[in-house]
């Protein structure tokens, strides 16, 4: 009888997996893919989508291409919620998909609900989609602005400051007028990279003219502007909303074991602590045998140790351990064709740096245009 794997999300795991049935299906197995939407971002290039260096096809995955290629259906649609003990999991418009194994990577949400207003002022980079559009908006109306428009990014991590340089590039290159103003609620920006990479993008900042406001955590955000500590009013035209990963509700409210942030408990397997046919990955996993941060990186090195766990568990086989590497290589660019490298202590940077991510960047999406193989 043929057997139902599931996944749900189109994220930078599942990709993997995708291709790697593709190019050897699995025999007696139908996949499914449950995704709202139908193109992917590939997260390493959103700053360069956004800095103007590529088109919207260079850093998105075509779902529906790799889908057909891999003989798999897409579901169109946001899996709400699971019945584990049915094996079935809520789709859109009362839509029930049965499983015998079920793999999520549906990344993770933004931090907005501790802030007042945060849902109803500004936009927030996930979804990436809503955002993309968002964006063009707000590049169109600083382009005719007669004076300068004021935007604020709240989050001062690695993709708030990496946004905001790629943002006032864009804006600058094509005539248009806009200030930035970059707040964070701790004493330093990038805070999970060492201190020469702080100080190199502190002086990057002010060398464009990007303020910084640092401990400083908002309070609220209403029409036309932040509250900040001692109800100071920020003006603020557009909010964007860099501030960190959190988990979507509906893994735990479904019964699957969690971490104490809500993210899918996996472990050396990808596999659920609690439920044996389901597995997890990417910002939506949180490995309890090796924790490690939100990044994409690491959402991309679970792929392979996925797809094959994915396979043996149809088969009923043992499954593969994956151990993620200690650090990863972060190269964050500043918006103008340069990069700086943060790897460990390690810092260098300059334009060959932004060429050498350029060159990995898009040697990773050319995997994913169909036709292509291992
Ligand atoms: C601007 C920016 C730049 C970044 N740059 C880097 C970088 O250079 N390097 C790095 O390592 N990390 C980077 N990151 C972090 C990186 O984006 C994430 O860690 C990464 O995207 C996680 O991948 P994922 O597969 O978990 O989820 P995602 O890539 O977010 O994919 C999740 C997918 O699931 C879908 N989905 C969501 N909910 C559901 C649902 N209920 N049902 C079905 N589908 C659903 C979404 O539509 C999406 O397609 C960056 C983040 C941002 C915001």
């Amino acid at each position: 009888m043929q057997k139902r794997l599931l996944l749900i999300g189109g994220g930078h795991s599942h990709i993997e997996v995708i291709r790697r049935f593709g190019l050897d299906p699995e025999p007696g197995v139908a996949l499914t893919l449950v995704s709202p939407h139908r193109h992917t971002a590939y997260s390493g290039m959103l700053p360069g989508y956004i800095a103007g260096h590529y088109r919207f096809g260079d850093c998105h995955i075509d779902l529906d291409a790799l889908c057909r290629q891999a003989g798999a259906d897409r579901i169109e649609a946001a899996a709400g919620s699971l019945d584990l003990a049915k094996r079935v999991a809520r789709c859109g418009a009362g839509t029930e998909q049965f499983f015998d194994v079920l793999s999520i990577d549906a990344g993770s949400v933004p931090v907005l609900a501790p802030i007042p207003g945060a849902d109803r002022h500004g936009i927030a980079i996930k979804p990436v989609a809503q955002f993309l559009q968002r964006w063009a908006v707000l590049l169109a109306t600083a382009r005719k602005a007669a004076t300068d428009m004021q935007i604020a990014i709240v989050g001062a991590g690695t993709a708030g400051i990496e946004v905001a340089l790629a943002m006032q590039h864009r804006i600058r290159n094509e005539g248009g007028r806009a200030r930035f103003t970059v707040i964070g609620d701790g004493p330093v920006i990038l805070a999970a990279h060492p201190r020469g990479v702080q100080r190199r993008f502190a002086a990057i900042m002010a060398t464009r003219g990007i303020a910084l406001r640092l401990n400083t955590r908002v309070q609220a955000a209403e029409p036309g502007a932040l509250v900040l500590p001692g109800n100071e009013r920020l003006a603020a035209d557009e909010i964007i909303w860099m501030t960190g990963a959190a988990a979507p509700a509906w893994p735990r409210v479904s019964g699957l074991q969690t971490d104490a942030d809500g993210f899918i408990a996996v472990d050396r397997h990808l596999q659920s602590l609690s439920h044996a046919a389901v597995f997890a990955a990417g910002d939506v996993a949180s490995m309890q045998h090796a924790p490690r941060p939100k990044s994409g990186v690491y959402a991309v090195r679970q792929g392979p140790p996925l797809a094959e766990n994915l396979r043996r568990a149809l088969r009923g086989a043992l499954l593969i351990e994956y151990h993620p590497q200690a650090r990863a290589l972060a190269l964050i660019s500043t918006g103008d064709r340069h990069a700086v490298a943060s790897y460990g202590p390690f810092v260098f940077g300059g334009a060959w740096v932004w060429r050498w991510k350029n060159y990995i960047d898009m040697a990773f999406m050319r995997r994913y245009r169909v036709g292509k193989s291992l």
